[in-house]
């Protein structure tokens, strides 16, 4: 069995079980055999079933999110909001999965028609930051255009992970369509990789894991959806709402901790605001409450020692290089619980020599540096092997436009701190990735368009 851990208390929260590579086995099996079957059964009866598990969902939002605050550590309101969030995934495939259909044309005499078939029987491998949503939205796309798919959960958090399949399980989903395994990811990854039946992979988590699936998929020729790490940059220019400008970097910087691949990890403040922004941002981020997650708090815990750790020496290495903490810069000691709570931390002067600006820092950190041309910003922001999501903060929607179009990520907010909704494609490019998910575009990464051509 392997046992789950409250990251704020170390208590042990639940088990779940060590899946042999047997069993691992037993499910593609199953999920080989479903998937001709669920792909046969007609769309309005997939979308209602997918309907009914957003339902489900938000029939158990609070016990839902007290399992994930639970065994992930987020306070509960964002526990609550991550349900809603998963939730809109399946309402979005239900209602986009009617509206596929197949192209036809007459070319040469010939009739040829475009089928958009399921790919077949896929997998997912999802992190432990949102255990809920980061599953939601590959299980709903799946799902909802009729293939079969075996999850593996982070082992931080596979408790919500085994829940969901229960929840799916009720809402109408064969039993055999959809299987959560536990275990190690070595074992199960290498099973799903040897088996020839799988013919897809979705997977969310860190460039370096995503790097070594790549290599496995290679050798098969498996295809993948990777959405990988993020390092955004957020330009905060002169004629930016100061409030606004400041309310955006709470959000996106804090929200989760900081546990988040589109948090800004690098805030660039034109001169004319800087000192402001800086002051506000201050006093804003020090009021910060840190404690369990169930406390009405701003800030949980960390999800384990390595992750407090990480972000403790990102923040010794920006000072060593010449960053000025204005704001924290270790950790807080809450009695009766763990010592990973970091402090929400500011730092000034950071640049590209520190670590904190080419690594994804996954905490409460905010590194800002100054800057006073347009172009130098976008230089700076586009300057990192990621491009997941950036933001812009500014009051003209003349620079807002020109700005992200500059910039090199997949997914910009301007003056947005949440620019990620389930309606549209969610992805990066460069090392953060390739794949979509959300809207339309997520169901296709399911989809293999396959043309018939009659002669008559
Ligand atoms: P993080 O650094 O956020 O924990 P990881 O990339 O290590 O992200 O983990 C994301 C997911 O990938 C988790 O479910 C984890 O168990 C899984 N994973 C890690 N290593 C492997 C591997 N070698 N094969 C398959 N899955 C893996």
């Amino acid at each position: 069995m392997l046992e789950v851990l409250d990251p704020a208390t170390d208590k042990v929260v639940g088990r779940v079980a060590k899946a042999t590579r047997r069993e691992v086995d037993a499910a593609l099996d199953a999920a080989s055999a479903a998937q001709p079957r669920w792909a046969a059964t007609d769309a309005a009866t997939r979308s209602e079933t997918v309907a009914a598990i957003a339902e489900g969902l938000r029939a158990e939002r609070t016990p839902l999110a007290r399992l994930i605050t639970m065994e992930q550590g987020k306070p509960l309101t964002e526990s609550e909001a991550e349900v809603d969030y998963a939730a809109s995934f399946f309402e979005v495939a239900s209602r986009e999965s009617l509206r596929l259909g197949d192209q036809g044309l007459e070319v040469d005499g010939k009739r040829v028609r475009v089928e958009h078939r399921p790919i077949g029987p896929t997998a997912a491998i999802t992190p432990w930051n949102f255990p809920l949503a980061m599953l939601a939205k590959k299980t709903a796309a799946a799902i909802a255009v009729g293939c079969s798919q075996v999850v593996k959960p982070a082992e931080q958090t596979p408790l919500t992970a085994v829940r969901l399949g229960e929840i799916a399980v009720a809402a109408g989903v064969p039993r055999d369509v959809l299987h959560v395994v536990t275990g190690e990811p070595e074992e199960i990854g290498e099973a799903l990789f040897q088996d020839v039946r799988l013919r897809k992979l979705s997977f969310t988590g860190s460039t370096e894991i995503g790097r070594l699936l790549l290599t496995k998929a290679a050798a098969r020729v498996l295809p993948l959806s990777l959405e990988l790490g993020g390092h955004a940059p957020l330009i905060v220019f002169d004629d930016a709402n100061l409030e606004a400008a400041v309310e955006l970097t709470m959000i996106a910087k804090f929200r989760n901790g900081g546990q988040t691949c589109v948090a800004p990890n690098r805030i660039l403040v034109q001169s004319g605001i800087h000192d402001r922004y800086v002051d506000a941002l201050a006093e804003r981020a020090d009021r910060l409450t840190s404690g369990h997650g169930f406390d009405a708090v701003d800030l949980g815990p960390v999800i384990d020692d390595a992750a407090a750790s990480k972000i403790q020496h990102h923040i010794d290495d920006a000072i060593e290089h010449g960053g000025r903490v204005v704001v924290g810069g270790g950790r807080r000691t809450i009695p009766g619980l763990t010592d990973r709570f970091p402090e929400p931390t500011i730092i000034l002067d950071t640049g590209p020599e520190m670590r904190c600006w080419r690594e994804e820092t996954f905490g409460p950190v905010c590194p800002i540096r100054r800057f006073d041309r347009e172009i130098e910003a976008i230089e700076l922001a586009n300057r990192t092997p990621y491009g997941l999501a950036g933001y812009v903060s500014t009051s003209s929607e003349d620079l807002g436009r020109r700005v992200a179009r500059a910039l090199d990520c997949g997914i910009v907010g301007v003056n947005d701190p949440r620019p990620a909704i389930a309606d549209v494609p969610f992805g990066g490019v460069k090392a953060s990735g390739f794949g979509r998910e959300g809207g339309r575009l997520g169901l296709d990464d399911y989809l293999v368009p396959v043309t018939v051509s009659e002669v008559r």
